[in-house]
């Protein structure tokens, strides 16, 4: 059929073969399929879009991604979710006690998604006056990440709020560190509205909405959000590509005097030494290890396959 002409537009949310696209001019909510050549689109893809002679447009272009975020299907297959996310707000607590490797996996899957990490202390009004969890924060902040000390109990107005605009965030963290209560206080009723437009776009309804969904908060920036999102891990990484979310150990790269050094109790090995030093914290190279195992053991078992 006839199209009509070219224009901009953003995936807000894709079931399926099916894209629900924003134009940015007014926020309207157009059905679209894609055109075969093209990738397959996930929410946060900025594309050129034509209007069809029915209620269905069609996309026909797609920008280069700034970011990509993925995850593994059922059979193991990497699979996109979201594109051109900015920031990751990697929210943790003192209760429950994040564990600080989980923090750092985080941190390796961020810089190889390229989305900036920013660490994100909730429940400060539960935390006691030296409570270690301050020291942590303050130790990534000392690494040279973005940091953020937050009460969902508080307003954000003044914390969190201006750290958003401008950007695309994600949210990440474990189970019950605050995640729903911080987006729930920047959305308000957004999320329902959102919800509302998709369902008429696609004629699907709330219940079948697992996919991730962009959102604009009413005080500036977009939010990508979903479920699988919120969980977002370190799924597959090239074991030589971990030290890239440890630039505090990666500094000492080369410096070992054995090039095959493992950085454990090898003579002559620069991180242990920087270590002695105090230059670099122990628990980091430790988590650095932890990483590297817990590769080895997936890998493992996928030569079983
Ligand atoms: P999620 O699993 O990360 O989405 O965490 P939730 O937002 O569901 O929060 C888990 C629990 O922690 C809920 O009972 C919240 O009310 C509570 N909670 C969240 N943020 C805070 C906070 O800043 N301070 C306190 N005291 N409780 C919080
Ligand atoms: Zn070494």
């Amino acid at each position: 059929g006839q199209l009509g002409s070219e224009q901009p537009g953003v995936v807000q949310a894709h079931y399926g073969a099916t894209l629900a696209i924003e134009r940015p001019e007014d926020g309207q909510v157009f059905r679209c399929y894609q055109r075969a050549n093209l990738p397959a689109l996930v929410t946060g893809d900025r594309v050129t879009w034509c209007a069809g002679q029915d209620d269905t447009g069609v996309v026909v272009a797609c920008e280069d991604r700034r970011s990509l975020l993925v995850r593994p299907d059922l059979r193991g297959q990497l699979r996109p979710v979201a594109a051109n996310i900015d920031q990751i707000m990697i929210v943790f607590s003192s209760i429950p006690a994040t564990p600080l490797a989980l923090l750092d996996r985080y941190l390796v899957a961020a810089a190889l998604s390229n989305i900036e990490p920013v660490l994100v202390l909730n429940k400060s009004d539960l935390l006691t006056v030296d409570d270690p969890y301050r020291t942590y924060l303050a130790d990534y902040a000392a690494l040279g990440y973005r940091t953020l000390l937050l009460s969902a109990k508080a307003p954000l107005t003044d914390t969190l709020v201006p750290e958003l605009r401008a950007k695309t965030t994600a949210f990440v963290g474990q189970s019950g560190v605050g995640k729903s209560s911080l987006i729930a206080q920047l959305l308000g009723d957004q999320e329902d509205i959102v919800v509302g437009e998709i369902s008429e776009a696609t004629g699907k309804g709330r219940h079948t909405t697992t996919t991730a969904m962009l959102y604009h908060m009413p005080q500036g920036g977009d939010l990508i959000d979903s479920p699988g999102i919120r969980e977002f891990g370190l799924w597959h990484v090239p074991e030589d590509q971990v030290m890239q979310g440890f630039p505090d150990l990666q500094a000492y790269n080369g410096q070992c005097k054995f090039r095959d050094c493992s950085h454990r109790d090898d003579p002559g090995c620069a991180l242990q030494a920087a270590i002695a030093r105090g230059d670099v914290l122990a628990r980091r190279l430790d988590s650095y290890h932890a990483i590297l195992a817990s590769l080895a053991e997936v890998s493992g078992y996928r030569r079983y396959e």
